[in-house]
This record gives structure tokens, C-alpha cells and sequence, in this order.
């Protein structure tokens, strides 16, 4: 099948018997409730954006599987020039959305699913790879998005999958029989869950043999039975739901969207089984995805990170404060803090290195620095943003007043959206509604829906700041560093 469009992904999806659950109650058509269908828009574009001739050489590649053309989300790295690709789609669909575009859970799934199987084979003589590779052929020539799902609820975080009071908290097998295996439990706040055509579910952390029930990597439909979702809420996401919806949402066609995955006894054909039981791979499975998904974050929230910076750029005009010098300042601040997120993504593909199996996989030492500067500068972009944008960001009247008819009884006899309009004009010659609109942009991206994506994201996805520290201090080599000091100061011990 050749590589579908946006408008083919929405249709495909209609297809689905997913069930999803919102505001307490099953929601059936899913596809096209105005609170979900932003985040649909956004998977849409990474479709739509393969067939753009411009952005062919980023958005597509050729499978190592089929020799055949496929989106890059499907696509196992072949090269470092492959995963410097991957990071520059990446800000390209950050640029084009403002948004979290979902689809990339999927494709750092396939990558360290790839590589982790071959590894797991050689040591204890499983199939996995090869069940692995039919299965990404599968994905590829059906051009299918697929939510790469790790996060486990956790429960009591000082306890290990098997210590819980509740077994399911982590996901687990609960039955292996000759044909499959069956597995309970759930994955939480999962981006693009929903809008997913498969799911791929890994481990959520490094395991022991006590905890080898909960080493299990699996794919299924997201219709399959015995699963469920439940949407996750955002800040202001009613607003989609109002009457002519536009100006107030800020950002009115693109969003993501994250979701409680349960798995209440499924089953899993053997021939869609990665890993099952064996634990010892659990923790390289970990910390392939989320070295991925870390170089990744160097990308997409880059490419938000610009459009936030033209969004207070454009403001400051409208404000007729562009000329200020301390604003000028504050835009160099913010484009040289988003350019060095970019830097870290590009070194650490530019510095990948190929697996066992391979594929590439990036300079794990990088990708977390990477991560954990992201756990920091987008907020700084956003203070920036909102000093920038001023104090009307968060206390000017909605669409309504300023579209509004209703005659004030004063003497002038103007109405509410006269009044409005004439209090909330900015320089001359820009329209009060597009003043309006760009801070409500900035509104959504700092506070509102998008912010789930940008700003809090930037915090927890990929992992919290303490777990890329972990992962620093195992990199960072402290004793070479030392032993170059003593060299230089002479000290022989
Ligand atoms: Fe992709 Fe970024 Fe969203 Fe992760 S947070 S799925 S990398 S857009
Ligand atoms: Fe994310």
C-alpha cells in the first residue's frame, strides 16, 4: 500500500472499534469530537507532509525491510545522517503544528524494540527479532501509526513491580499458553494512544528476576479486546466545545493528547510477542527508547520553541513595543536557548553509533543533557514569552464580548463589542482580533491545552528530570575525568 494521506489516516481511523471514555462517559464517535480531533490533525500532518515534494528527503526513507519508500516514523536509522533527519522532521512538524504530533513515541519504540530483540535472541536463543521485523513490515506497508506505550502507572514509587499491593499497577502476563500470552494492567498518560492505529507496549523500567512477569513486550490493535482508554484532560480543553470556538482556543486546528491505556486480560498471539520474561533486557529496552525519545525533545519542542518566539515577536509589534531594546534582548534570549536545545539534538545523532542488530542509535550521554535542558529552557522561553506578551495574555474578555451586539445603556450607546474592541486596540493599523489572537496563542502554549505539550511535556516526557541525572551520572565517566586531573597536577598515588 503506498503511503497514506491525512484525509486516508482520518478515514482509516473511523475503521477502528476503538473504546474511549471522557468526562465519565464512552464516547463513540472519538474521531470527531472537538476535543480529540486537534490531536488527530496533528498525526494527519505527518502524513500529508510525505507527499510535500519539499520535505520529501525529511518526512520519508527507504525501509532497510522492504527496500520500499515509507514515512521516517516507520523507519528503522540506518545512519547518523538518519537520526539527524529524524530530529530536523521533528522541529519541521514543531514549527507547522505548536503541538506535541504524537507519532514519534511509535517510531523510538520501533528503534529500540529492533535493536533490544536482536540482543535478547543471541543470549537466550528467543524469536523475538524475527517476530519483530514481520511485524515492523506489517506497520510500514500499511503506513500505520503505532503508540509506543512504557509508562506503568507505578503506585507506591518505593516499591518494585512485584511489591505492589495491587499486581496490576504494573502490567503483567497473567497467562502464557501455547498460542500466546495474556496480559493485565495499564500504561498511563500515553501520548497518541487514542488517534493510534497499534499499540507497542515495553517495559517501564530495569527489572529482576523476581520481576519477570512484568518484562513483557507485546503489539495489538488499539480495538483489541479487553482494551480501553481513558482521556486524559488539559487546561481550557472545554473552550473546543463552545459555540463558533476560534480565537479563544489560540490554537485552533493542532494539539495533543494523552490517555489511560488498560489492558483487562488480553491476549497476544506468540507471533506479536518481543520479550516475555526475560528481565534482564528489560533495562537496555528502557534505556534505548527513552535515549531516543530524549533526542527527540531536541526536535519537536524546538520547532514549538520557534513559533512561540515569532508568537512574542509578533505580539511585541502589535504591542508597539518592538523597538524596545530589553525586548529585542529577550527575543535573542529565547532563540539562542531554543538554538541550543537544536545543538544538543543534532550532536547527539551526529555522534550515533550503529547496534548489533543495525540500526543507529544516538550518544545516550548526549540525549540526556539534551532532555534535561529541555527540563529547564522551555520554561524560560515561556517567562519570556509571557513578558513580552504582558498581563492582557491572561485577563482580556473572550471571543464573545468582542463579536458582541448587545448595546451598553450608557450614553454613547456603543456596544460590548464596540467597547471592547476600541479598549483593546494596540497600534495602528492592527485589528484588535489579531492582537487577540496571538495571545491567546501564547496563552494556549504557556497555560492553556498546548501547554500539556510544551511546557509540563517538556518536564515529564521522556522521563523527569532526576531519571536523565540518573542516567548523566551513569555516562559521565568521573573517574577518567579525575585521572586526567591527576596527569595535569602531577599526582602520582
Ligand atoms: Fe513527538 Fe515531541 Fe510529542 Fe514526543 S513530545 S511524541 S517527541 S512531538
Ligand atoms: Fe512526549
Amino acid at each position: 500500500m503506498a503511503l497514506m494521506t491525512g484525509a486516508e489516516y482520518i478515514e482509516s481511523l473511523r475503521k477502528l472499534k476503538t473504546q474511549v471514555y471522557m468526562f465519565g462517559m464512552k464516547v463513540d464517535n472519538w474521531v470527531d469530537h472537538p476535543i480529540i480531533r486537534p490531536s488527530i490533525n496533528c498525526v494527519a500532518i505527518t502524513y500529508d507532509l510525505a507527499h510535500d515534494p519539499q520535505y520529501e528527503d525529511l518526512m520519508t526513507a527507504t525501509s532497510n525491510l522492504t527496500g520500499k519508500k515509507v514515512n521516517r516514523f516507520a523507519h528503522l536509522h540506518q545512519s547518523t545522517d538518519d537520526l539527524r533527519k529524524k530530529v530536523k522532521m521533528q522541529r519541521l512538524l514543531g514549527q507547522k503544528t505548536a503541538s506535541c504530533f504524537q507519532r514519534c513515541v511509535g517510531m523510538d519504540a520501533f528503534n529500540s524494540v529492533f535493536s533490544t530483540t536482536y540482543e535478547c535472541d543471541k543470549a537466550h536463543g528467543t524469536n523475538y527479532h524475527e517476530n519483530f521485523k514481520k511485524y515492523l513490515t506489517y506497520v510500514q506497508e500499511n503506513d500505520l501509526t503505532v503508540d509506543g506505550a512504557m509508562t506503568d502507572p507505578k503506585g507506591d514509587r518505593g516499591k518494585s513491580p512485584s511489591q505492589q499491593t495491587d499486581p496490576d499497577i504494573f502490567l503483567h502476563i497473567v497467562e502464557k499458553r501455547a498460542d500466546g500470552i495474556v496480559v493485565r494492567g495499564a500504561k498511563a498518560h500515553q501520548t497518541g494512544s487514542i488517534n493510534s492505529h497499534e499499540h507497542l507496549i515495553m517495559p517501564t523500567i530495569a527489572m529482576g528476576e523476581e520481576d519477570k512477569k512484568y518484562a513483557v513486550a507485546f503489539a495489538c490493535p488499539s480495538d483489541v479486546e479487553g482494551l480501553f482508554m481513558v482521556y486524559g484532560r488539559q487546561s481550557c480543553d472545554t473552550r473546543k466545545l463552545e459555540k463558533d470556538a476560534d480565537v479563544d482556543l489560540g490554537n485552533k486546528q493542532f494539539g495533543g493528547q494523552e490517555a489511560l491505556v488498560v489492558f483487562d486480560d488480553v491476549f497476544i498471539p506468540n507471533d506479536r510477542v518481543f520479550l516475555c520474561e526475560e528481565h534482564d533486557f528489560a533495562g537496555m529496552l528502557v534505556e534505548r527508547f527513552a535515549g531516543y525519545h530524549r533526542q527527540s525533545y531536541g526536535g519537536c519542542k524546538v520547532g514549538v520553541g520557534d513559533v512561540v518566539i515569532g508568537a512574542a515577536a509578533l505580539a511585541a509589534d502589535y504591542n508597539g513595543a518592538a523597538k524596545a531594546s530589553h525586548v529585542k534582548d529577550k527575543l535573542i534570549e529565547m532563540t539562542h536557548l531554543n538554538e541550543t536545545l537544536y545543538c544538543c539534538g543534532i550532536a547527539c545523532s551526529a555522534e550515533g553509533y550503529p547496534t548489533e542488530a543495525g540500526n543507529y542509535q544516538i550518544d545516550l550521554l548526549l540525549a540526556n543533557v539534551c532532555k534535561q535542558n529541555v527540563t529547564r529552557f522551555p520554561y524560560e522561553i515561556v517567562r519570556l514569552a509571557e513578558d513580552i506578551a504582558g498581563g492582557l495574555m491572561v485577563t482580556m474578555p473572550s471571543q464573545a464580548d468582542f463579536r458582541s451586539d448587545v448595546q451598553i445603556p450608557t450614553k454613547s450607546g456603543m456596544t460590548l463589542g464596540q467597547w471592547t474592541n476600541k479598549f483593546f486596540v494596540g497600534v495602528n493599523g492592527v485589528s484588535t482580533e489579531n492582537r487577540m489572537r496571538i495571545l491567546r496563542f501564547l496563552e494556549n502554549i504557556c497555560l492553556g491545552a498546548s501547554a500539556v505539550g510544551y511546557r509540563t511535556e517538556s518536564m515529564h516526557g521522556a522521563g523527569s528530570p532526576q531519571a536523565q541525572r540518573i542516567m548523566i551520572a551513569r555516562q559521565g565517566n568521573i573517574a577518567a575525568k579525575k585521572e586526567l586531573a591527576k596527569v595535569i597536577a602531577g599526582i602520582k598515588e
